[in-house]
């Protein structure tokens, strides 16, 4: 689903490599944890899989697709394919929770019959049946994450990429979310999470890809946020 081969990014000439030779496979169907220190590489990773950066050397694969070569007007295209959810989850203040979900997918041509049917469904598998027209500022952090989470998801993307997605959640309501996430992951979703959060990897027992200074320096299937040593 998502392959690098050899991938490095240089941002700045003078400084080392933001991801340095990764060669890395994430298969259709799994959950992957991206941990490692802030400035290892985890949002360049992210990036380069968008294709909202190029690798300086080396192939980044996204569902058989060689990124560098896709046109640039196909870029939506292949976006469209992936979910992204972030950790200050960047709703439009303005909408509603159905509006939020709607969005997503008026601004991909899908007709009024569709999203009326499908934004329920979504916002049931989120937990938020009941709450469609209240307003981002009237939902606690868990539900917005929730909001931007639907809508991530609405039109049933192969990949979803998170960043930090319980970075401004307490613990418990963090555990919900993960819930989500492993739901959407069981239903065929490949996952891919970067995360600083030592208590969820270590609950989960997942696949753990552990970035430092760009490189890989850890890849374990059930893994825990740090080595055992
Ligand atoms: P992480 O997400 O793990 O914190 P990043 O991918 O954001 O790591 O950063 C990796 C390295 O690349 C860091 O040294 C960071 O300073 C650098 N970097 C990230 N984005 C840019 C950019 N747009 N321009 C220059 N350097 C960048
Ligand atoms: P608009 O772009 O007109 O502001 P929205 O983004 O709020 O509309 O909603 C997109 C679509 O979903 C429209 O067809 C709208 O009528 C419908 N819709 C919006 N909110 C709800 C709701 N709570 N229940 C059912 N349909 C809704």
């Amino acid at each position: 689903m998502i392959r690098f081969e050899d991938v490095t990014k240089v941002y700045d000439a003078t400084s080392r490599p933001a991801l340095d030779g990764i060669d890395l496979e994430v298969d259709h169907g799994d959950f992957a944890f991206l941990v490692g220190p802030s400035g290892s590489g985890k949002s360049t990773f992210l990036r380069l899989v968008l294709r909202e950066e190029r690798a300086t050397t080396g192939e980044v694969y996204v569902a058989g697709k060689n990124v560098a070569r896709v046109p640039s007007w196909r870029v939506p295209r292949l976006r469209r394919g992936i979910g992204v959810v972030f950790q200050d989850f960047r709703l439009l203040p303005n909408k509603d929770v159905f509006g939020n979900v709607a969005f997503a997918m008026q601004v991909i041509g899908k007709s009024r019959h569709m999203i009326r049917e499908t934004v329920p469904e979504v916002l049931k598998l989120v937990g938020l049946e009941g709450k469609e027209r209240r307003m981002p500022h009237e939902l606690s952090g868990g539900e917005q994450q929730r909001v931007a989470i639907a809508r991530a998801i609405v039109n049933k993307p192969g990949i979803l990429l998170a960043d930090e997605p319980t970075g401004n959640l307490d613990p418990a309501t963090s555990v919900g979310i993960m819930n989500i996430l492993d739901r959407i992951n069981q239903n065929g979703t490949t996952v891919v999470m970067a995360t600083h959060d030592d208590d969820i990897v270590n609950s989960m027992k997942r696949r753990v890809i552990e970035l430092s200074a760009g490189r890989v320096v850890r890849d374990e299937t059930g893994g825990e946020y740090t080595a055992m040593i």
